[in-house]
Parts: structure tokens; sequence; C-alpha cells
């Protein structure tokens, strides 16, 4: 089907900042995703301590679940009212730094300190300031990013997992000429394309 109808959609940072100022924020979920738990395990295979990424983070419940197993999170997020609103939703107590190598960005670390959120855009990480990760959940992301931007994103996120990582991604279809999104429709043949 033809995705062209959404090929030129921009969303802001400030749209996106407004959407949660205005609580305009329904991709927002109190329970964990359906599919987080049917796929668990393909990300854990029974381990813990592992290093699991949230791109595009907002308030995603799963990232407490996640950490609560005995894993570290990492995620990013535009919005500091999302950031502050997922760890007073939690109670739980964190501390706030700039992030020296970003102009502008803080990251904000649960007291516990295996929750660590960078305020920032994503296009301004690398591995070089948040290392590289053994898991990605990816919900809410790859179809939030413009769709001009989704190849840059696509490299980006390849280049901070390590190899032997698993990456889960929830995508959504519909026909892309009746909703102009986000959630934008990416079709399996781009996810193969764009992840390889
Ligand atoms: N993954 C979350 C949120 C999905 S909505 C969930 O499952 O609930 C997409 C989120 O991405 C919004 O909170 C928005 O503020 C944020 N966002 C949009 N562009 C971004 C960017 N370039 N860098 C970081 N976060 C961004």
């Amino acid at each position: 089907s033809d995705v062209g109808s959404q090929k030129e959609r921009v969303v802001t940072e400030e749209e996106w900042l407004q959407k949660w100022e205005m609580g305009n924020i329904g991709f927002h979920n109190e329970e964990e995703h359906p599919l987080f738990q049917k796929y668990l395990d393909v990300l854990l295979k029974g381990r813990s301590g592992l290093r699991i990424f949230f791109p595009l983070c907002g308030k995603a419940v799963e990232m407490k679940w996640l950490a609560d197993m005995g894993n570290s999170v990492v995620g990013v997020e535009i919005s500091e009212q999302a950031v502050r609103e997922f760890f007073s939703d939690h109670s739980l107590p964190y501390c706030e730094e700039p992030v020296p190598e970003i102009s502008g960005a803080k990251v904000f670390q649960s007291t516990s300190g295996n929750i660590s959120l960078y305020c920032c855009s994503i296009y301004d990480l690398s591995s070089s300031i948040v290392g590289k990760f053994d898991g990605v959940w990816d919900r809410g992301a790859l179809v939030a990013v413009n769709p001009c931007d989704r190849q840059r994103y696509a490299s980006l996120m390849i280049s901070l997992v390590e190899k032997n990582s698993s990456y889960l991604l929830v995508t959504v279809s519909y026909d892309p000429n009746k909703q102009k999104g986000p959630p934008f429709y990416v079709p399996e043949s781009e996810v193969k394309s764009l992840f390889g």
C-alpha cells in the first residue's frame, strides 16, 4: 500500500512538548503493553542485569518493570515533564544533572541508580555518551519518528546495540491514507530495509 501521503509529515519537538502540556497523551498506557509481556523472554532469555534502552520513552511503565527485575534502564525523552511524571507516578526519588557532552541536556537518575532518563533529542545521543545496550523496547518510537528521519533513527539505534542484543519493535498497521499519524505506518518491508 501507499505510504506516500505520510512521507512529508513532520511533527516538531515543540508539538510533542505541547502534547505533554495539554495532557494529550493517548499513547501512554498505565498497564504494561500486552506484547511486552508476551515477548519479554526474547529480551531477557532468563537473564537479569541487562542494560535496556527505551528510545522516545515518554513515561512508559515497562521501564519501572524492567528495573524492578534487576536490569538497568536508560531512556531518552524530549519532554522534561514526561520524565518528571515518570518518577513521580512511581514515587521514585531521583536526582538530575547536566550532560556535559550535550548542551542543554539533563539526565534524571533514580536514587537507586538503575533508571537514567536523558532529557534531550535522541539524535543528540551516541554510544560514547550512553554506551551500548543488550536490549531495546521500541514501542511508540520508530512509529513516532518523522518519516524523513527514519533512516537516521535506525542507523543510530543500530550503533547503540551490542552484537547479541534483542530489539523488540512494535508497529501498527492501518491505511496511511486515512490517518496522518503519528503513529506512522511503517510497513514490514521498510522495517527490513532499515534494520536488515
Ligand atoms: N514510547 C513511549 C512514548 C511514545 S510517544 C510509550 O510507549 O508510551 C513518543 C514520545 O517521543 C513522546 O513522549 C515525545 O515527547 C517523544 N519524542 C518525540 N521526538 C523525540 C526526539 N527527537 N527525541 C526524544 N524524544 C522524542
